[in-house]
């Protein structure tokens, strides 16, 4: 799908080209086209999935098509040769025709910037923010310049509203941002006032975490009959993170067969998990002197130096980021093409923000991990939890020696059956430790899964060469 086939006009794809968009996101693909037909919509999808262009694009599409407003020269000579004829100029109150209503300040001025950027080549269409904690004089200023598109927070537009500054009789696109945020911060009186203030032949756009509840009735209240968009993005689903499972004998394995993973060409940069501090610092250590240029981000590291890690990651200069699971909740660099799971988290919900890491921003990202044979269960416990099966994958000349039972495909969800592995490992490399092997967690891999004290696995549970 490409933007051209969204019917957006040239100017706007001209200026897509610029921004470095090369195609619709899932939630741009439906709303655009939808939108540029005049209809009502009711969206919801995740964050950072692209609303703001969702609903600006074909915004700036049908107003570029309409009659311009008034423009501010014209009002200033107005008023001008109002004064040349002696009376006493009369201030115009401005008529946007399109108006966005945001909870923050912050989401306000973002969706102004990127406005400025997909209108570039449309210069008669300007966006102005009206927010809470601006200068009111400055304020003025910019309604002053009757601009089209106003973007605003709720409190301060109604000031204006009330003291006449502001018009509402020419609008023809209403977009609620952020609707559920909104209401959440008590904004639902304010936003009525609004909307009752507006024609009621406006488009109206609502955008939403949720379309349930009070966000619902307010939405149905306001639109007429809208089409309603819901898109569970791939990245929600991790569909476009390639998973996998290395079976290890040992330590000295898995740090061989982790050095070669390293070496992959298609390696951009890496994000190495551990169980303890102590690891992510050791791993880091060798991976340098083995010739990588890799650092370590744990918890006991002061702010400065994680800050400083951080940057470094994102500047490209560390390729190879050693890190437990707190410090590394949160990293967004796109750049990260690898999560490795040196260790398996302690829980599933954190094996799926692990290798929420790579794959961002659209990419496509792969997640290995580095298993131990006593560990199947808990490799078990994470498909059953993300309700996907991770392939097992094995690399000629880093077999493991162990081969196990197929055990592990009678308990499979669903019933594995040998077609269901798509990369390709052949059903006997599904190696799995039999359910009535002794396991010795403590002594093998720290285990942790028992929840009972997840300090057991820190400390002195291992050190290189020591098993
Ligand atoms: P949301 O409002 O859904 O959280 P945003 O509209 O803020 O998401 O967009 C998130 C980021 O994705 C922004 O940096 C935006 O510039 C970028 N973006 C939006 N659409 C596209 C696209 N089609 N291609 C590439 N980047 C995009
Ligand atoms: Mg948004």
């Amino acid at each position: 799908m490409t933007f051209e086939a969204l019917g957006l006009n040239t100017s706007l794809i001209k200026a897509l080209v610029d921004a470095g968009y090369t195609k619709p996101t899932p939630v741009q693909e439906q709303a655009v086209p939808a939108a540029i037909a005049g209809k009502d919509l009711l969206v919801s999808s995740q964050t950072g999935s692209g609303k703001t262009a969702a609903f600006m694009l074909p915004s700036l599409h049908r107003l570029a098509e309409m009659e311009p407003t008034a423009a501010a020269k014209t009002a200033n000579q107005e008023m001008q040769a109002a004064r040349a004829r002696g009376e006493r100029p009369r201030f115009k109150a401005a008529q946007p025709k399109m108006l966005v209503l945001t909870p923050t300040r912050e989401l306000a001025l973002q969706v102004t910037t990127n406005t400025d950027k997909y209108s570039v080549n449309l210069r008669r269409l300007k966006a102005v923010s009206i927010l809470g904690g601006m200068p009111y004089p400055k304020q003025m200023q910019l309604l002053a310049k009757n601009p089209e598109i106003l973007v605003a927070t709720p409190g301060r537009l109604i000031d204006h509203m009330e003291s006449g500054k502001i018009d509402f009789s020419q609008l023809e696109i209403l977009v609620l941002d952020e609707a559920d945020r909104m209401l959440d911060m008590g904004f639902i009186d304010d936003i009525e006032k609004i909307v009752d203030a507006t024609p009621s032949t406006r488009q109206t756009m609502l955008f939403s975490a949720t379309l349930d509840g009070v966000v619902g009735n307010m939405a149905r209240r306001i639109t007429k009959d809208p089409q309603i968009i819901q898109v569970v993005s791939a990245a929600n689903k991790h569909e476009n993170i390639t998973q996998r499972v290395h079976f290890v004998d040992d330590l000295s394995h898995k740090n061989r067969l982790l050095d070669h993973l390293l070496r992959d060409e298609s390696l951009d940069q890496a994000v190495v998990f551990t169980a303890t501090k102590r690891d992510a610092d050791t791993i880091a250590d060798r991976l340098n002197i083995a010739g990588f240029s890799a650092a370590a981000l744990h918890g006991d590291m002061h702010q400065g130096a994680r800050n400083r890690t951080l940057d470094s990651l994102r500047r490209g200069q560390v390729k190879i980021l050693i890190a437990t699971d707190v410090a590394a909740r949160g990293i967004d660099v796109p750049t990260i093409t690898h999560v490795f799971n040196y260790d398996l988290p302690k829980f599933p919900e954190d094996y799926v923000h692990r290798i929420g890491r790579t794959g961002r921003a659209g990419r496509d990202g792969l997640a290995i991990s580095l298993v131990n044979h006593a560990e199947g269960m808990n490799v078990k416990r994470i498909e059953r939890f993300t309700k996907q099966l991770i392939p097992v994958n094995v690399i000629e000349g880093y077999e493991p020696k162990k081969t196990a039972s197929a055990a592990r495909s009678t308990s499979r969800p669903g019933g594995w059956k040998p077609g269901d592995n798509r990369t390709g490992a052949k059903p006997g490399q599904r190696t799995f430790s039999k359910p009535g092997a002794p396991r010795k967690e403590g002594a093998t891999t720290g285990g942790g899964y028992k929840g009972s004290n997840p300090r057991s696995t820190d400390g002195a549970r291992r050190s290189y060469g020591d098993r």
